[in-house]
């Protein structure tokens, strides 16, 4: 673009200066041309002065020779003079050379002339007209005076077609000249074109260097030297279009590392570049010249090879991969270890775009983390959709917590020798706008997994606490804690705010927890099941049997309530079970805690578990979990009689 520029500059100045150039000339040849016509006026003038003056001079002498007046006399003299310096003139007019050439010829007789003439004039002047008349008819005057006469012609005629030659050679010029500027102008015209459009050329030539060079840069990451992910985004596309075309397959394959992070914490970034230049050397070692490899993030690398027969399968590239990636990097003294796990994903048969096969391969990476270091997975459709309804889930799960479609079902805990209500489980419910009334194996696993499970439960806790003012006083509330929410330091602490804002006794309240909840973090589950007692409330160990069963628990932590597991209830009628229900209820009265049975559906079972000393049973013989409106009938019937309620079993669910 300068150089264009500066062809512009150039040839505006140029044509600036040739137009001042000529405006000059025009001036001056307009200037040359008056002055030449002018001359050319002047030399006609004297021309014609100097033929009468000769006429003149030949009559005045006649008629001074013929009378020998003196007026005629004086007249000779006069235009003898005259004559002369029209002569003079008329050769200062020519042309040098012509001038020249006129005195060279002329001299002799112009002197012998002057001299008759003078001694003519002598003559008359003395009155000797005859011998003035000798003189001028005399051979000699008469010859010479033809001679100078015709010289002064030529002469003339010299000077007025020099005169004229010149003018025509100034208009020749002119018109040259003008021409000239036509043809200057086009040209300049040209130059400037020619000039501009190689600039122009030269212009969008660098621009297109600049523009390659740009992309390069764009398009590759400068420590490794590999495409960057924009980089490998063109070229997937451009070869996923081939390999379709040519019915091909193709693998994505995403290399992420591992223990790269605290390589970068521990050693500095300095190493940790060096790591990732030295990673992408082994990738290179380990691929074939033109598969496809990038740097897709700071420790993430994607690689895509072809599916051609032939060539290793893409498993054993990335186990190929994973081999090199978990030898030691040595720098000098200093040795690093990494690893790297690697995500497959193939075309076409696990997608057709690069975008969903760099999905799905980070998909399947993702699976490759979980499962430990070191190691590769190939997508998994049926995994992928299982997430998506997942995350679909838990998405609607948010809301419906906040739109309190969570309501808390309660069933009911009887003491098995009166059947009368000692407390209600508080048992989750979901009223999904589309799919109905969801039980808990359709979200509870999601809302633990999530970390919806603790507001889940107060929002539950809230409705409950509005319901309880309904029960009688002697009716408490079991609710359910995950094992998760143990963790929370917070948790007896928004438990007791929720029943105090209510006007709820804390002491009405009883806490499930599960074996599992116990195992992590022994020390911690004591704590807490120490918190919430303290705080006045109950703890019952649910499910019991089921999990660990380990029976230093039981001597550990102080439990008021055991609740032996369903799957013992069921069985009941079967040797092995009734022996471990049992062992659990001696278990219990030796620790001097409570017992429930759990899942009692049947009066021979209420009876057999009664006959083993279970206090307390809980089941759909007694009763299914129910919405509160629901509750109404068995409330009455406990306000007004605390009768027992084995025939009441209620069926709404
Ligand atoms: P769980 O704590 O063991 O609750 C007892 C489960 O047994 C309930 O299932 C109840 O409906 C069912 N059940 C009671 N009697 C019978 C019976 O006679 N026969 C049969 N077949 N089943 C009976 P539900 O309501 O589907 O709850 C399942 C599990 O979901 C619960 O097991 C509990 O672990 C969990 N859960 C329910 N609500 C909550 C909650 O609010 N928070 C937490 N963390 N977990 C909850
Ligand atoms: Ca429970
Ligand atoms: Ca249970």
């Amino acid at each position: 673009m300068r150089q264009a520029r500066r062809a512009v500059a150039i040839t505006l100045a140029g044509t600036a200066l040739w137009t001042l150039a000529l405006l000059a000339e025009r001036l001056w040849s307009a200037e040359a041309l008056a002055r030449a016509a002018e001359r050319l006026g002047t030399v006609h003038e004297v021309a014609g002065r100097l033929h009468v003056a000769e006429q003149q001079l030949q009559q005045a002498a006649q008629t001074a020779s013929l009378t020998g007046d003196r007026v005629w006399i004086d007249r000779y003299d006069r235009l003898v003079d005259q004559v002369g310096q029209t002569v003079e003139h008329a050769a200062l007019l020519a042309p040098l050379a012509v001038a020249e050439r006129y005195r060279s010829k002329t001299a002799s007789a112009a002197a012998e002339i002057a001299r008759m003439r003078a001694s003519a004039l002598d003559a008359l002047k003395s009155g000797a007209l005859g011998s003035a008349r000798a003189l001028f008819d005399g051979e000699r005057y008469g010859r010479h005076s033809r001679m100078l006469a015709e010289a002064n012609e030529e002469l003339t005629r010299a000077s007025l077609a020099a005169t004229r030659a010149e003018l025509a050679r100034l208009e020749q010029r002119s018109w040259l000249m003008s021409g000239g500027a036509v043809l200057m102008a086009l040209l300049a015209g040209a130059v400037l074109w020619r000039r501009l459009s190689r600039g122009l050329d030269h212009t969008r030539g660098t621009l297109r260097e600049a523009e390659v060079h740009i992309q390069r840069m764009a398009s590759s990451d400068l420590l490794t030297g590999l495409d960057n992910r924009a980089g490998l985004h063109d070229t997937m596309h451009a070869r996923l279009a081939r390999a379709g075309a040519a019915g091909e397959t193709m693998a994505v394959l995403m290399v992420d590392l591992d223990r790269f992070k605290s390589v970068n914490d521990r050693h500095g970034h300095m190493v940790g570049d060096m790591v990732l230049k030295e990673v992408a050397r082994r990738l290179r070692l380990c691929l074939a010249p033109d598969d496809l490899r990038a740097r897709y993030g700071g420790d993430e690398f994607v690689v895509v090879v072809p599916g051609r027969p032939g060539s290793i399968g893409p498993g054993a590239t990335a186990e190929r991969i994973v081999e090199r990636m978990a030898e030691p990097i040595q720098f000098g003294d200093l040795s690093v270890s990494i690893g790297a796990s690697v995500g497959i994903a193939h075309f076409p048969a696990d997608a057709h775009t690069a975008d969903e096969l760099l999905r799905k391969a980070d998909s399947a990476l993702y699976r490759a983390k979980q499962g430990g270091r070191n190691l590769v997975h190939h997508y998994d459709a049926r995994r992928d959709e299982l997430l998506a309804e997942r995350h679909k889930l838990e998405q609607e799960m948010r809301e419906g917590i906040a739109n309190g479609q969570f309501v808390p079902f309660y069933q009911p805990i009887v003491g098995l020798e009166r059947r009368n209500v000692s407390s209600m489980e508080m048992l989750c419910r979901w009223r999904h706008p589309e799919r109905g009334l969801l039980t808990p194996d359709k979200f509870i696993a999601v809302a633990e997994a999530s970390g919806l499970i603790a507001p889940l439960t107060f929002a539950l806790l809230r409705a409950a606490c509005r319901d309880i003012e309904r029960f009688p006083p002697n009716w408490r509330l079991s609710i359910n804690v995950a094992p998760q929410q143990i963790e929370d330091p917070e948790l007896v602490e928004q438990l007791l705010a929720i029943v105090r804002e209510a006007g709820v006794p804390p002491s009405q309240l009883d806490i499930e927890l599960t074996e599992t909840a116990l195992v992590n973090d022994t020390a911690r589950a004591r704590a807490v099941i120490l918190a919430l007692k303290r705080a006045g409330m109950t703890v019952t160990l649910d499910d019991f049997g089921t999990g660990y069963s380990s029976l230093s628990y039981l001597a550990e932590m102080t439990f008021d309530r055991i609740k032996i597991d369903r799957s013992f209830v069921n069985t009941i009628d079967k040797p092995e079970s009734a022996k471990i229900v049992d062992a659990i209820i001696g278990l219990s009265r030796s620790l001097g805690v409570d017992t429930v049975a759990e899942g009692v559906e049947t009066e021979r079972q209420a009876t057999t578990l009664r006959r083993m000393g279970c206090r307390n049973a809980q089941g759909y013989l007694f009763g299914r979990p129910m919405p509160a409106k629901d509750l109404s009938d068995r409330v009455a019937l406990a306000k007004n009689t605390m009768a027992p309620l084995a025939r009441q079993s209620a069926n709404s669910r």
